[in-house]
């Protein structure tokens, strides 16, 4: 079965030192949870990434980055290659953030080229899709998401779909204090689960971890993360303070 997966992504704030300090904190106050009950990833800017990965070494907390270039080496001023990110301990990138859909250009095709390079060397993907709001008032919301899913997974073979992470994340509720109910995370979650069994087979669909991102917090935490379907959570605003990132991954308690 899927064990539940919860990540921080700090986007864009805490420098080295700040970031220091919050990764002691949350390696701390999360040291008795382990990988078969919850997993649990932050994701700091580029700049954090090594001093990040010197604190959480050796304990249950995983590294993740936030973006990724999607080739080797080369002269791409400016960019960052999956080496690199393996070099200061990456497991995990985020890719295809609605932020960097709206602002830096990112489509469904560079998000491909990106979930296929990380895999490639050796990153686990968490890759974004979601519709605005636009999009939900218009009633597109799962032909968005399709279109998200698919482009994004074009040519990743069944055998590599269990190093993907999906997160669901509607970009009408990130950062805006509106969460999607349970019931519409579930909705689209099942949705995607399904859309994934057809691309491939169930079996490969059951592996995936979809996790729900927008707007959660301590308070909705459980609701949202005890529906079938939804597998984790990708926390931005609530991971930058450890105890509201606590009590998220104890969701249950
Ligand atoms: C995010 O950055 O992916 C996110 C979901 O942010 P927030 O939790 O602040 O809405």
């Amino acid at each position: 079965m899927r064990n539940k997966f919860i990540a921080g992504n700090w986007k864009m704030y805490r420098d080295v030192e700040e970031s220091t300090q919050l990764a002691e904190a949350i390696k701390n106050i999360l040291k008795d949870v382990g990988p078969s009950e919850v997993e649990v990833a932050v994701c700091p800017p580029f700049t954090s990434l090594c001093a990040v990965n010197s604190v959480i070494k050796g304990s249950n907390i995983k590294l993740g980055a936030q973006n990724i270039y999607p080739k080797q080496e080369g002269a791409f001023t400016g960019e960052i290659s999956p080496l690199m990110l393996r070099s200061c301990g990456c497991a995990y990138v985020i890719i295809g953030h609605s932020e960097r859909r709206q602002y830096f250009g990112e489509t469904n095709e560079s998000v491909n080229e990106k979930v296929k390079a990380a895999i490639e060397y050796g990153i686990n993907p968490i890759m974004c899709v979601g519709e605005t709001l636009e999009e939900r008032e218009k009633g597109v919301t799962n032909d968005v998401v399709k279109a998200h899913v698919e482009g994004g997974l074009k040519g990743i073979p069944k055998e590599k779909l269990q190093h993907v992470t999906i997160a669901y994340e509607p970009v009408w509720a990130i950062g805006t204090g509106k969460t999607a109910t349970p019931e519409q995370a579930q909705d689209v979650h099942a949705f995607i689960r399904k859309l994934l069994g057809a691309l491939y087979d169930d079996a490969a669909a059951q592996i995936v971890r979809i996790q729900y991102g927008g707007s959660v917090k301590p308070d909705n935490a459980k609701e949202l993360l005890n529906k079938p379907d939804i597998d984790g959570a990708l926390v931005g605003g609530a991971s930058l303070k450890a105890d509201s990132f606590e009590a998220i991954v104890r969701f249950n308690k």
